[in-house]
């Protein structure tokens, strides 16, 4: 899963509560032509509902009373009182409803003199939810979801001055297109006569009068804002896909910085689950790749929108939290759940659970994946040369017939060691600098590119030439082969050492990514020479690994030939860097 995040292309994000706070404040109010305005923000029940800059006067039976009362009603969030302030408990969207409809006066005594009788609940794919309740005339269905699915189905509207007119639903829709254009979530309410039997189905819901509109606004995240700019800037397209309306959906969208094909106006073009239906393979194809914004998206059409991104060659990130999204988020490359939202089903199918909700998380874990694959790298291209100097200085003495200038178990000792005591600190190397400034890596790039593979062949060449070189230098010199055996160890250990600075990054210099930014390696490298001066002197390893102590000299030899590598190493990235 990290392997794949590093290289995600494409980021398909849920808007609500990923993108957005979930944090919903009713801001507007539609009674037949006219527009209120709902004060205050957040979930306490300061402000009120205005017109015209002023405080309107809510009695018993006017329409904007009874709009809002039907907002509370048909409804299933509480709000609770804590000493940090009001925190709720259910969907903020409902939430919101309860918060209008106390700035209008209407307090929980109001509500339940109207207690409920039977419910249709809230379901994604039906968009609405309804309620049966008690009242004077023999009870009242109170509905609220949302205006593609309820216009429809209202036969008359509630004009201003509470008389009931013929619905003109052009005109309906143009005030939901109004409040949506500003980014605010529309939701339709409507109510009817109760029908006979004191329960209600979906059937019932028809012949409905309309109430009014709500608008409610939900601030983008400013962090998810600055993480769609870093997505931009490493190559990922993000796009939205959400339930809400098209027009809403393409406004948060704007204003979070989203990139994608544009109506002629400038403003970002959505297309709404409807659109996609329709579309054959070929123009969805297309249309997945162009478009940033998804709207009234059925769960089901994630799967569709993820399987013609993968065919354009994307790796696609997806989020989802309910039951529905499950194949979808299984067909991403990277399905990532919600974790307060997410249900159980999502969080099973998916790669990776996002326990914040929030969008900037799932950036943050792109550019982690990008970190611990470039480490992984490192740790390669560290490693190679190891065995290729071995193997190399073993060849040469094979070629000029001289006696092994490294015994098995030595070869041993050098793989086992700087394994563990040095290659692993790469592990803990920072993100260097400008990782989500480069493109995303293409899946079919090779884990070496030419330029490491011609490293790693170099400095394996150089550190068998000083190995065996040493080597034979310390014999033609008359040393014990013991003493000469020691050498060309200290001397491939040394040089390990001095590349694994070489290593810690393999783009930069070691001057720019900071000379002690990581400092497991300084341990390392520490640790890594008391050991080796433990195998030089100490009698028992002298013993066990057939070494035997050395004049200072060769240290000096061996750190020199050290410096060289790393010096070639670094002057590589550096010129490179220029060309
Ligand atoms: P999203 O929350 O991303 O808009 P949903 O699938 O949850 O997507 O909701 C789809 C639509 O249903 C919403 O845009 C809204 O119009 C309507 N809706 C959402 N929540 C409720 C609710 N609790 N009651 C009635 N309608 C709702
Ligand atoms: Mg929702």
């Amino acid at each position: 899963a990290v392997e794949t995040l590093g290289s995600t292309t494409v980021i398909c994000s849920d808007k609500t509560g990923t993108l957005t706070e979930n944090q919903m404040t009713v801001t507007a109010l539609v009674v037949g032509a006219t527009r209120f305005d709902v004060t205050g923000i957040g979930y306490a029940a300061v402000g009120a509902i205005v017109h015209d800059g002023a405080p309107v006067d809510l009695i018993g039976g006017s329409p904007v009373r009874e709009a809002l009362l039907a907002g509370a009603l048909c409804n299933d969030a509480r709000l609770v009182e804590t000493p940090a302030g009001v925190s709720i408990e259910g969907d903020p969207t409902e939430a919101a409803l309860l918060v209008a409809a106390r700035k209008a006066g209407l307090d929980d005594a109001a509500l339940a003199s109207q207690p409920r009788l039977d419910v249709v609940p809230f379901e994604s794919q039906h968009m609405y939810m309804a309620s049966l309740h008690r009242s004077d005339d023999g009870g009242v269905v109170y509905v609220k979801g949302s205006s593609e699915a309820l216009l429809q189905r209202c036969v008359e509207r509630i004009a201003e001055d509470g008389t009931r007119r013929a619905i003109d639903v052009a005109t309906a829709r143009a005030t939901v297109e109004d409040l949506a254009a500003s980014g605010l979530r529309v939701l339709c309410l409507a109510r009817r006569s109760a029908p006979t039997g004191g329960r209600i189905s979906h059937d019932d819901l028809r012949d409905l009068t309309l109430l009014g509109f709500v608008g409610m606004i939900d601030p983008p995240r400013p962090e998810a804002g600055r993480a769609v700019v870093a997505c931009r800037r490493a190559g990922i397209q993000v796009k939205m896909i959400t339930g809400d309306h098209a027009v809403t959906a393409a406004a948060i969208a704007d204003a979070l910085g989203l990139d994608g094909a544009r109506t002629p106006d400038g403003r970002l073009r959505a297309v709404t689950g409807q659109e996609l239906a329709r579309l054959s393979i070929e123009e969805l194809a297309r249309t997945a790749v162009d478009v940033a914004v998804f709207a009234r998206v059925a769960p089901e059409q994630k799967l569709r929108i993820v399987e013609a991104l993968q065919r354009a060659g994307h790796i696609v990130a997806m989020t989802g939290d309910g039951v529905n999204d499950a194949p979808a988020l299984k067909k991403a490359d990277i399905g990532v759940a919600m974790g307060k939202a997410g249900t159980d089903v999502a969080r099973s199918a998916a790669a990776m659970v996002l326990t914040d909700d929030n969008f900037a998380t799932i950036q943050a874990a792109v550019e982690e994946g990008r970190g611990v694959y470039d480490n992984l790298v490192k740790f390669i291209t560290w490693t190679l040369p190891t065995n290729g100097g071995e193997a190399l200085v073993l060849l040469a003495a094979i070629v000029v017939g001289a006696q092994l200038p490294v015994l098995p178990v030595q070869l041993l000792w050098i793989n086992l060691t700087t394994t563990v005591v040095l290659g692993i600190t790469l592990v803990f190397e920072p993100k260097e600098p400008g990782l989500m400034d480069r493109p995303p890596r293409r899946v079919s790039a090779p884990l070496l590119d030419r330029t490491l593979l011609v490293r790693v062949l170099v400095v394996s060449a150089l550190m068998a030439t000083a190995a065996f070189g040493f080597f034979e230098l310390a014999q033609s010199q008359g040393l014990a082969i013991e003493q000469c055996r020691t050498i060309t160890v200290n001397t491939i250990v040394v040089i390990e050492v001095a590349y694994l600075f070489g290593c810690r990054s393999l783009r930069h210099p070691l001057w720019r990514i900071g000379l002690f930014t990581n400092k497991w390696v300084w341990l390392g490298a520490t640790a890594m020479l008391a050991t080796q001066l433990a195998f030089t002197y100490a009698p028992i390893m002298n013993r066990l690994f057939h070494t035997a102590p050395l004049p200072l000299l060769w240290w000096v030899y061996a750190t020199l030939a050290g410096a060289a590598i790393l010096a070639v190493t670094e002057l590589k990235k550096a010129l490179g860097r220029r060309a």
